[in-house]
């Protein structure tokens, strides 16, 4: 069990195995892409397999595979295998544009792999080319079905941007109605260049006040512990609402989470920019012993941000 000094229990790993993505989404990054981490920086897949093994040592029994994509990295599923049959792992979820994810549903499925999530800003195809400067809704779409066909829990991501995919949360919303998807909107990360808070138009009132127009008997449900999102559901609907507050509250009180860089850095904090890198610890010889007790220590110094 990882305890940090504030008394916080640390179970959930978010694993970002490659920096690279294969779409281009405005508000992540330009048109060129960004400066790649070196394949030599980059963990291996038994660095990976490693860092996995060793945290659900010391109690994570959650994992989240991530990127950029995860399946632009070659071998993501057989990392995945692997990191499922860890001893210890009772959740093993990931997080994808889906534009490569549907020929490995099936075997997603066969790894007891429960969720995916999805990311998705629009319904509309055109406006996910302008959005993801790539022509890929249909393949989004097609995962999205496999997923569903196989009975695999699927929350969709969406950012909301103003003056961009307003128009898109209602349609979105209508996707939970037959089907058991999760739709969560998340605030747009506001770039003022500054660690200090600004006002973004579309807050998580705002979105609420929104969907509450057109869905006037949408109800709060009771957040799970940890839950970074607020959650609501609208009867006779099969999924459910959930919005993500990113920049305008922070969940640290219950934070329970954790994530690895691709080149090996331990941020104690998704928002913190500083950590340990256990690539080169591993690279210099430690031992598992000494990785364990470098990132118990690490994790004492866990951040709070404030709220
Ligand atoms: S800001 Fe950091 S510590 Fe706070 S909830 Fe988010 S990840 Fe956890």
């Amino acid at each position: 069990m990882i305890t940090d000094k504030l008394g916080r229990r640390i179970n959930y790993l978010r694993l970002a195995i490659v920096d690279r993505c294969n779409l281009r989404c405005t508000y992540c990054m330009p048109e060129q892409g960004l400066d790649w981490i070196k394949q030599k920086d980059l963990l291996t897949d038994e660095e990976l397999y490693r860092i996995s093994k060793v945290f659900t040592e010391l109690g994570v029994n959650k994992i989240r595979i991530t990127g950029g994509e995860p399946f632009v990295r070659k071998n993501c599923m057989g990392l995945i295998a692997n990191i499922a049959g860890l001893e210890g792992i009772q959740d093993l979820s990931l997080t994808t544009n889906g534009l490569l994810t549907y020929p490995y549903i099936p075997q997603l499925k066969a790894l007891g792999i429960k969720s995916v999530n999805l990311s998705l800003d629009t319904m509309d195809k055109d406006r996910f080319l302008e959005i993801t400067r790539r022509n890929s809704f249909d393949k989004v779409i097609r995962t999205l079905d496999a997923l569903l066909k196989h009975d695999i829990k699927v929350k969709i991501n969406t950012v909301v941007m103003e003056g961009r995919n307003i128009t898109d949360i209602i349609p979105l919303i209508q996707l939970a109605e037959k089907n058991p998807i999760d739709i969560r909107f998340i605030e747009e990360m506001p770039f003022n260049g500054s660690n200090k808070k600004i006002s973004i138009k579309w807050d998580h009132r705002q979105i609420l006040d929104h969907i509450k127009a057109h869905f006037p008997t949408i109800n709060k449900t009771i957040d799970p512990k940890s839950s970074t999102s607020y959650n609501y559901q609208i009867p006779g609907f099969q999924g459910s609402v959930g919005i993500i507050a990113a920049y305008t509250r922070s969940f640290c009180g219950d934070c329970n989470r954790i994530r690895i860089t691709p080149a090996g850095v331990l941020r104690t904090c998704l928002y913190s920019e500083s950590g340990i890198n256990l690539k080169d610890q591993m690279r210099s010889g430690k031992n598992d012993d000494e990785l364990k007790n470098s990132i118990l220590d690490a994790i004492q110094d866990k951040p709070m941000m404030d709220g």
